[in-house]
């Protein structure tokens, strides 16, 4: 996409005397000037704390970080600004539910389901929750030796009794780059009675993402893999759900009253804030939320899915070469893990460091899905709006030297 690349100042370096191929997307997106800029802005003009003060940079920083969550709510379709909470991403926005509400609603002889494919983000706070609260943890399984089935929606409709309280689930898996039919998903879950909490780690920057007609109760995004800062995320919570819940973090800011002897809640959002907020980071959010629809969900969509599919195609050329996820000409997200006979991930990823190639190696914080798939690690090249295809030549190119280099060990 033309006049992309120019937006964002870090890829224009050398790595190792090479151009940077930055393709390490699903772990971190770069940052466009315009969400730097948004930093600067308010750092240089009005840095204040919110919701306390009177004076202007305090009125100015609120409207500032209120804005921004009312940017987020429309980014993700949401019909209420009090239906998104600042957290630091992801991690945080699970771990909030599975405090507030999982602690609050679930009863030994329950069922919270996620599925195989969970990033540990959203796995490790439900087994945790199901161990506190005597529920029982149950997981969709995945088909194909390489994760190339999916998700297997027949065993789904089997493991959807009337028991299941909440299924948990990833809109786009950041190993196998699948594309869950999420709305499918909730409406299935709704069917009998569930909630839906959709992990939109790897989406929200990615495609256009609409809550109301996905249909799910929470979903959870990071700012930092969407173009924005580091350390700030949303939880997006359908209203009369949040209101029902007991905030699980108290202090400051959070509250209506305090005596000696207890204190009273703000309504929701504010209830779910406690201390003071990365005020900073929301006004960068709500930047990156700008940018990324300035240039359009739906592009940055198609631009993604075809990186992935040529890269897929390109990669399968190689010898010895293991892809994971969807198969050739299936849909796939911009995420392509792969793993190749005789070296280990972490070499592919130092040797690909001297072509200037910022790849990722290891297990993608999926080590039960590794394991299931009988793999330690994967590489994994994970691209955005702002890669080309001439990219996947110089990935293609590295790669036949790594291969090169060990055949000759
Ligand atoms: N879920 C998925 C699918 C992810 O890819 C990630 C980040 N790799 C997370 C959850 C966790 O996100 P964060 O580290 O920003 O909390």
């Amino acid at each position: 996409m033309r006049g992309i690349r120019e937006a964002f100042p870090i890829l224009h370096q050398s790595v190792n005397g090479k151009p940077l191929v930055y393709l390490d997307n699903a772990a971190t997106t770069q940052k466009p000037r315009a969400v730097i800029d948004a930093l600067v802005h308010y750092y240089e003009r009005d840095n204040s704390n919110v919701h306390r003060g009177l004076h202007a940079l305090s009125m100015r920083a609120t409207d500032g970080y209120e804005g921004a969550r009312a940017r987020v709510a429309r980014f993700i379709g949401a019909a209420d600004p009090c239906e998104i909470l600042f957290t630091r991403g992801t991690t945080e926005s699970v771990n909030l539910v599975a405090q507030t509400w999982g602690r609050a609603n679930l009863r030994p002889g329950d069922v919270v389901l996620a599925t195989e494919m969970e990033h540990h983000g959203n796995l490790v706070p439900w087994q945790e929750l199901a161990r506190a609260s005597g529920a029982t943890l149950r997981l969709v399984p995945l088909l194909g030796e390489n994760g190339e089935g999916g998700l297997d929606l027949a065993a789904l409709d089997s493991l959807l009794t009337p028991q299941v309280k909440l299924f948990a689930f990833t809109h786009v898996s950041n190993t196998l780059g699948t594309i869950n039919p999420a709305a499918q998903l909730c409406a299935k879950a709704r069917a009998v009675g569930a909630l839906t909490l959709v992990d939109a780690a790897q989406s929200a920057g990615h495609q256009p993402i609409d809550v109301q007609a996905m249909g799910c109760d929470f979903l959870a995004i990071s700012g930092h893999k969407m173009c924005g800062p580091t350390g700030i995320g949303a939880l997006y919570g359908r209203r009369e759900l949040l209101e029902k819940l007991v905030p699980y973090e108290t202090g400051g800011g959070m509250v209506a009253t305090v005596s000696y002897d207890g204190a009273t809640w703000k309504p929701t959002p504010e209830r779910f804030e406690a201390g003071t907020p990365n005020i900073a980071g929301a006004i960068g959010l709500a930047a990156a939320c700008d940018y990324l629809d300035s240039v359009g969900r739906e592009h940055i969509a198609a631009h993604c899915h075809e990186l992935g599919r040529i890269a897929y195609e390109r990669l399968s050329e190689l010898p010895g070469i293991r892809l994971l996820g969807p198969a050739a000409g299936a849909e796939r997200s911009g995420i392509v893990s792969f793993a190749l006979a005789d070296v280990h991930a972490h070499d592919v990823v130092t040797f690909a460091d001297e072509d200037g190639l910022a790849l990722r190696g290891g297990h993608h914080c999926n080590q039960p899905l590794m394991h299931k798939l009988g793999l330690t690690s994967t590489t994994r090249a994970s691209f955005a709006l702002y890669n080309t295809a001439g990219e996947i030549d110089t990935l293609v190119a590295s790669l036949r030297r790594i291969q090169k280099f060990f055949a000759g060990q």
